[in-house]
């Protein structure tokens, strides 16, 4: 039977308040999630950017990671990863850290070089009406082999940025920053994982996607300054 959509944010590390105000402009009170037993009536859990060692630990800490596997290969949780949760999603090659294996694909770490080699681009993504997408790519990952599962919904040039599979959506930049909300409503509005389409009578109160002014590079700047304040801690 379909279910009303709850929607989480992995919080134990990194970009999630970013995420938690998107969901809360498209009309979604999100859990904070962090701890297994909050996974139990979610139905979309969004892994966030930030540092993919460290949220590896404190997901195997926390018990979250098998949780979300389970949940995930039960068909009951839809997740998106962005940054280091994409990286979280992949295939297990072996590399540290160890992956969630859930998503056809291997994605290498750091693949564009350090932070200040950090950039933003305009990108065009299949199926996502509005034109293309603001996407701001900090110490990002690449998706070094696709298997035949994943699907490329966006590319940087030849480059895929964007993936999807059934229950999973994956992204090497940060959507969450760029004041664009689109891609949240879209990966919210995905149904076949044991989930009811936009229903206004569900948690979700809006139909329009909001657009907000904040500039990239503002966004950037906020981000890292939450991060060195988080690790500064
Ligand atoms: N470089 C980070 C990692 O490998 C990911 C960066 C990000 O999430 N913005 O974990």
């Amino acid at each position: 039977m379909a279910r009303a959509k709850k929607v989480g944010v992995l919080a134990l590390q990194g970009s999630f308040e970013p995420h938690a105000r998107v969901l809360r402009r498209l009309g979604f009170e999100p859990l904070l999630v962090r701890g297994a037993e909050d996974l139990r009536d979610l139905t979309h859990l969004i892994l966030p950017g930030g540092e993919s060692t460290t949220l590896h630990h404190l997901l195997e800490l926390f018990g979250i990671g098998d949780a979300i596997r389970a949940r995930h290969a039960a068909g009951e949780l839809s997740l998106f990863g962005t940054c280091a949760g994409a990286i979280l999603l992949g295939r297990d090659d072996g590399s540290r850290p160890p992956r969630l294996g859930l998503l056809d694909a291997t994605l290498e770490r750091n693949a564009y070089g350090r932070q200040v080699d950090s950039f933003e681009d305009e990108i065009a993504i299949d199926g996502l009406d509005g034109g293309p997408l603001r996407a701001i790519f900090i110490r990002a990952p690449r998706f070094a082999k696709l298997g035949e599962r994943a699907r490329v919904l966006a590319r940087r040039g030849r480059e895929p940025v964007l993936v999807e599979q059934d229950g999973l959506l994956a992204a090497t930049f940060h959507p969450e920053l760029s004041g664009d909300d689109r891609l949240h409503a879209r990966f919210l509005s995905v149904s076949g994982h044991g989930t009811v389409d936009l229903d206004p009578s569900d948690s979700y109160r809006g139909s329009q996607p909001a657009r907000y002014s904040l500039s990239g590079s503002d966004c950037l700047f906020a981000f890292l300054a939450a991060a060195r304040a988080a690790t500064s801690k």
